[in-house]
């Protein structure tokens, strides 16, 4: 026998019993999303390996070890996509959409990182990104802060914690490097081989470190939030401000910096408890540097993204039950006239009841045989098609979910029926 194919480390399928609830995640996401304007927009899964470097920084996890990264007959290196906002902000810039005025998008699907799967941490996972170009105001970071508190509410999950913090300015991060490198120079027995290159390339991502031996050493060290810039200091105030307002609770956490390159003022991460290591199930902040950076005109812009994973992850940990909207019918046709005529009154259902999801066995089992699969199917009702009902032009229906009696009747009478 030839060995089983398998599918590649930390890449997984979508299995036919988890789809109806990630297609319920995705809608309730989307539809919440659009109704606060936010436009869908896809961009490709591959992009120019300079789009990622530019945008999320060279000394980061990502750029330094994560990307699938290849190199094209012509010599170009392309990378498949670890994140969305590259992508989005080459987008946004290339169609020169900034410039018709406030740009509020949302996009979905799949992100490659070569990490280390283990649970809630993949090699392909799945991110919701929200990104709005051209708006400066704390109002807009609190909208997002307020978006996502609305959907873990009509999810039902519990237990997430929102951590807030500020980076301030490139200017005041600039001179707090200094203080910082000072600070871990003089602990540098202490760091791990990592944080030693981040000490030369980019000191604050040593607080992103999830070694738990440099805990201690990071909880001491000076704070970004003591050094800030006037406006930062502001614009952070407004946004604790607006929270309030919304009665969204938050902590500030000051060890906040967030793995991409690209932040300043406002970071933030929706986390919990209940996932062990892999916590974090939302997270972004303000980027009012990246557009021009990319080669467009200054453009001040805020994103966050969702991992799905973690996110349905979290639904299952906090056993939430998706109310399942759909009713269902199940088609019973012990015979070859009954599978005959089924297929003409799927396709009469399917118009009639387009809400309904209709299974039409193809099988053909006795009629014991199929009220099973009728069962196992978890359908609402089962529609007969015995011999009696095929010699008198009729149907019959069975509701399985309660004990309310039998009805036969025409078709039309029974589509009547199943519209109320
Ligand atoms: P982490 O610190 O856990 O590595 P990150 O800072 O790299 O996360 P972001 O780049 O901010 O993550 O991505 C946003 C969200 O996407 C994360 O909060 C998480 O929910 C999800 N995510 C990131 N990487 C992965 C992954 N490898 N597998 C599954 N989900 C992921
Ligand atoms: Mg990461």
């Amino acid at each position: 026998m030839s060995k089983k194919i398998q599918a590649i480390r930390g890449m997984n399928d979508l299995l036919p019993k988890d789809s109806d609830l990630w297609g319920y995640v995705e809608r309730t996401i989307a539809d919440l999303f659009s109704s606060y304007g936010y436009k869908n927009i896809r961009t490709p899964l591959v992009e120019k390996t300079d789009t990622f470097c530019r945008a999320i920084g060279q000394a980061t996890d990502i750029v330094e070890k994560e990307m699938y990264s290849w190199k094209e007959s012509n010599g170009e290196s392309l990378s498949l996509r670890p994140e969305g906002t590259a992508g989005c902000v080459r987008m946004m810039i290339e169609h020169n959409l900034p410039r018709e005025g406030i740009q509020k998008v949302f996009y979905q699907g799949a992100m490659f990182r070569h990490e280390r799967p283990q649970k809630g941490r993949y090699r392909q996972f799945h991110q919701v990104g929200l990104e709005v170009f051209g708006a400066a105001d704390a109002k807009v970071d609190a909208e997002l802060m307020m978006m996502t508190h609305s959907l873990w509410q009509n999810l039902g999950l519990k237990n997430l914690t929102l951590e807030i913090n500020t980076l301030g300015s490139n200017e005041a991060r600039a001179s707090y490097r200094e203080i910082l490198v000072e600070y871990f120079s003089m602990h540098k027995n202490q760091l791990d081989e990592d944080s030693l290159r981040r000490l030369e390339t980019n000191p604050l991502r040593i607080f992103d470190s999830k070694n738990s031996d440099m805990q201690a050493l990071i909880n001491n060290a000076p704070k970004l939030m003591d050094h800030l810039d006037g406006d930062s200091a502001k614009h952070f105030e407004q946004f604790k401000s607006y929270l309030n307002c919304l009665e969204i609770d938050f902590v500030i956490n000051t060890r906040l910096v967030r793995g991409l390159d690209y932040y300043n003022r406002t970071v933030f991460e929706w986390t919990t408890t209940d996932l062990g290591a892999q916590g974090t199930i939302c997270a972004g902040g303000r980027y009012d540097g990246l557009v021009e950076k990319m080669g467009g005109k200054p453009t001040k812009a805020v994103g966050l993204a969702i991992g799905l994973e973690r996110l349905l992850l979290l639904l299952e940990e906090q056993e939430i039950q998706l109310a399942n909207d759909k009713l269902s019918i199940y088609m019973i046709t012990p015979s070859d006239e009954a599978q005959i005529k089924s297929m003409q009154i799927a396709t009469k259902l399917h118009q009639e009841l387009p809400n309904f999801i209709i299974y039409n066995d193809i099988t053909m089992g006795s009629f014991k045989s199929q009220f099973k699969k009728a069962d196992k199917a978890n359908a609402d009702f089962a529609l007969i098609l015995g011999e009696e009902e095929l010699n008198n032009n009729q149907v019959s229906i069975k509701p399985l979910k309660s004990q309310d009696k039998q009805l036969t009747s025409s078709l039309d009478e029974a589509i009547k029926f199943f519209k109320d």
